[in-house]
Formats: structure tokens, C-alpha cells, sequence
């Protein structure tokens, strides 16, 4: 196989570990303590390190990979384009970055009709954000306190999660809190109270920060790095009508939800709303190739028919992008891969991690669809106090160990395969779970 003539031939996990530690310095890390897993190759759902250990991954890399490893249509479309043109800059036209577009518009709500490309989520955020500002004239953006939305300038300061590092150049941004029952800011005993009252709180916020001076609110569809957290039904619609209410554009972030992940080819579809920008990246092609974008509303595309748009991409709609791009889209459809997300949540994982949580007491909370999943880990289910980190830590080393790689964020194991896991990849990989969590010993 693949994965026998790639540890044979190549080299060592210590090897690479070693050449990676002298010379790459890592993202989100303190260098000195460095310790990043080995990976040689991938198909499907399996990855494997160059001393021949096989995972199944459950984490989807950064929750990106939904077609899975090495998918066949996707590696030839861009083999075949880097035959015919591997580079074209933002102002010429280019029929693989046209018709790219033109698949992105198709799956997102009637009167989207325009994309711009980026490289990855971040940009396609930070563009969003411009766009809004220009569009309104506006300077402030109210985003959620849990949220995720980029590395780089206004992605990260609109990344409240990560306010706890503390970042003097959060000017023009606005947090609120938004709706989590299982840890509620509001005192909330139901869904339709938290629902309500973070709804409330919304209002207020803007009301206090003067709504003549916000452009947008940002919000993941379903928040997904801080912790997957599927919105109350009518928290969108309701934060809609607010934002409608004071001339405010609302922007959704599908940077991880969107493209097959929840069980929907955007995780808006759920939803009854209708944003007038969309972010998008990972999903769109499995991260083959660097690629993301905003998908515009046609009066915010319409405004800059006669005004310029002042930003633009060296590498914005990649030739080798936007082919990965469409042979994914393509595949996904042929192979009902987003059907599949969907029935592998609510026949497999979701009743599968409710039994667990029945069973292990370490389990506090259990929320998502799709392959979109997860479980919060707490020492007392009275209390909630998060699991530790040293705790995490040895369950994190425990899955590893019995062959399955977790995506871990702080007290949570997210539950995010690739969208082509079949039920019984995830029956194994969610008997692993069950396993790490029955051998857990505080
Ligand atoms: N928005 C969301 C919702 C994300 O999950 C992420 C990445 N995890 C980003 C934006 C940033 O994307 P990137 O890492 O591609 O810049």
C-alpha cells in the first residue's frame, strides 16, 4: 500500500521531528516546548506517520479536510491545472476562477451573485469587514466574545475568545455575549430564554455603543473553535431583525461551518436568515490548495459597481485554488458527501456520544450535527468546572495511542471527521472515545 512504501522508502518520525523542530517555527505555540505529531501521508479518513502508526483522524486537520485525504477527482483537477497554468494575477480573467464562483454563488441563498477570493478564512474575513465599513460608512463591528475569526488584523481583535492574550489594538470592536445554555451569561433555564435574553443584550450593547457607528455584526453560523455551539432557533433571525433595525450589516462567518461540515452545504441553510455577507474557506476545497473568500449580496456587490473597491490579493481565485475548488464542489455532489455529513450525525455520532455521556461521568455537556460534535469534559456535572489541562492532556496522549487523532480545544473534545466517514470508521473512532474516557482516571 501507500502508506507501507512511504515508511519503508523515507524517513524516520525522529528524523522529521527533528529537521521540523531546528527550522519551523509553529503557529499558536511556544517554541521551546514543541512536540507536533509526525504525518507522512493521508487517504480517506487515515493518515499515517513515517514509522507506519495509522490514525483515524478526527479532527480533519484544522476542520478543513471534509473530502477526506488524497481524494482522486481533486488531485488530477489539480494536476490537470498545473499542466495548463499554475499562476494569474487578481485583474485578468481566468475561466477555472469564473466558473469557481459561479459554483460558490449557486450554493449560497438567492441574491449572492459575486465572490471574492482570498487565501484562507482570516483574509476572507478581514475583507468582509472592509467591505462593511465602506459600504455604510461605519466603523465599529460587534462580534461575539465566543467566536474565532482569524490571525491577522481585524479577524483577530473580532476573535473575542482569544481577548484573554491581551491585545491593545482592539480599536472599533465591540464583543457581546451570545447564547450558550450549558454555560449561560443570562441566567437562562431554556433554549427560548437564552435565546431572548442574549438577544436583549444585543440590543442594548448597541444601543449603548451608538448604532450609527457600527457597521456590521460578525457571527459564526454555529461557533465552532470556541466550542460548537449550534444556535438557539431564532437567535440569527432575531440578531437579522436588529441589525435591520439600525441600518447594520450582518456578516456570517462559515469559514469552518460552511461546505458540507454541518450536514448542509452552508450551515445558514438551517437557519432563517439571510446575511449580507458571507466568509468562506476550508470546506470549499478540503484545503488542497490555500483558498477562501466572501460571498457578497448583490446591493453591497452593486456599490462598488461605480466606486473602486481599495483591496485586492496577489494570489486572490489561485488557478490551482479555484480547480481544487470545483472538483471538490463536484465530487461532493456526485458522492452526496454532505447527505452523508448529515446521516452520520444523526444516525451515528449524535446518538452514539449521548450514550456515552449517559455512561461516563467526565461528560458534561454533548451539542452539534453533522460531522460537527462536541463534548465538553467537566470534574463535577454540578459544578461544570472545566477538566484541566494536564487532564486533557493525557486524554489527548491516550487517543493517540489506541490510533485516533481528536481535535482538543481547552475542556473539549471536538468530534470533527472528515464529511466521508462511513458509519463504520465512525463507530470505531467513537469506541475509542468511549474507551479513553472509561480508562481516565483523575
Ligand atoms: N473564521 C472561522 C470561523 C474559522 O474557524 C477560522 C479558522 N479556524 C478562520 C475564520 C480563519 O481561517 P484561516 O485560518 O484560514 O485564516
Amino acid at each position: 500500500t501507500a502508506a507501507a512504501d512511504q515508511f519503508i522508502a523515507g524517513p524516520t518520525n525522529a528524523e522529521v521531528s527533528e529537521a521540523d523542530r531546528s527550522r519551523v517555527f509553529h503557529s499558536w505555540s511556544a517554541q521551546g516546548a514543541l512536540n507536533p505529531l509526525p504525518i507522512a501521508g493521508g487517504s480517506g479518513c487515515m493518515l499515517w506517520d513515517f514509522d507506519g502508526k495509522q490514525y483515524l483522524d478526527f479532527s480533519s486537520q484544522l476542520v478543513n479536510v471534509t473530502i477526506g485525504y488524497q481524494h482522486p477527482k481533486v488531485v488530477a483537477a489539480i494536476q490537470r491545472q498545473a499542466d495548463k497554468l499554475t499562476t494569474i494575477a487578481p485583474a485578468q480573467a481566468n475561466e477555472t476562477r469564473a466558473k469557481a464562483a459561479e459554483l460558490i454563488t449557486d450554493i449560497a441563498p438567492e441574491g449572492f451573485n459575486k465572490v471574492f477570493f482570498t487565501n484562507g478564512g482570516a483574509d476572507a474575513v478581514e475583507n468582509a469587514i472592509r467591505m462593511a465599513r465602506l459600504f455604510t460608512g461605519r466603523d465599529k463591528v460587534i462580534s461575539r466574545y465566543r467566536s474565532y475569526h482569524g490571525n491577522t488584523g481585524a479577524a483577530i481583535v473580532a476573535t473575542g475568545d482569544w481577548r484573554r492574550i491581551p491585545n491593545e489594538f482592539a480599536r472599533s470592536h465591540v464583543h457581546v455575549f451570545g447564547p450558550y445554555l450549558y454555560r449561560s451569561e443570562f441566567w437562562a433555564t431554556s433554549e427560548r430564554e437564552e435565546c431572548e435574553r442574549a438577544l436583549h443584550h444585543l440590543e442594548r450593547v448597541i444601543q449603548a455603543e451608538g448604532p450609527e457607528s457600527i457597521a456590521a455584526i460578525l457571527l459564526e453560523t454555529i461557533p465552532g473553535t470556541a466550542g460548537i455551539m449550534p444556535p438557539p432557533p431564532g437567535y440569527l433571525s432575531g440578531a437579522r431583525q436588529i441589525a435591520d433595525r439600525y441600518g447594520i450589516l450582518l456578516i456570517l462567518d462559515e469559514v469552518m461551518a460552511g461546505f458540507g461540515r454541518t450536514g448542509e452545504w452552508l450551515a445558514l441553510d438551517a437557519y432563517d436568515v439571510r446575511p449580507d455577507l458571507i466568509t468562506f474557506a476550508k470546506g470549499v476545497n478540503s484545503g488542497y490548495v490555500p483558498l477562501g473568500g466572501v460571498i457578497i449580496s448583490d446591493p453591497i456587490a452593486h456599490h462598488f459597481d461605480e466606486r473602486v473597491f481599495p483591496g485586492g490579493l496577489t494570489y486572490s481565485g489561485h488557478p490551482l485554488a479555484t480547480a481544487s475548488a470545483i472538483a471538490t464542489i463536484e465530487a461532493m455532489r456526485e458522492e452526496k458527501i454532505v447527505e452523508n455529513a448529515a446521516r452520520i450525525g444523526a444516525d451515528v455520532i449524535g446518538p452514539r456520544l449521548q450514550e456515552i455521556a449517559a455512561t461516563r461521568e467526565v461528560v458534561g455537556d454533548v451539542r452539534g450535527k453533522g460531522v460537527f460534535w462536541a463534548i465538553e469534559l467537566v470534574t463535577n456535572r454540578d459544578t461544570k468546572e472545566p477538566l484541566g489541562a494536564p487532564e486533557m492532556g493525557k486524554l489527548k496522549a491516550g487517543l493517540l495511542e489506541r490510533g485516533l487523532l481528536p481535535f482538543i480545544s481547552d475542556n473539549r473534545i471536538h468530534v470533527v471527521p472528515p464529511a466521508i466517514i462511513t458509519a463504520d470508521e465512525a463507530g470505531r473512532g467513537l469506541d475509542i472515545i468511549d474507551e479513553t474516557l472509561a480508562a481516565h482516571r483523575p
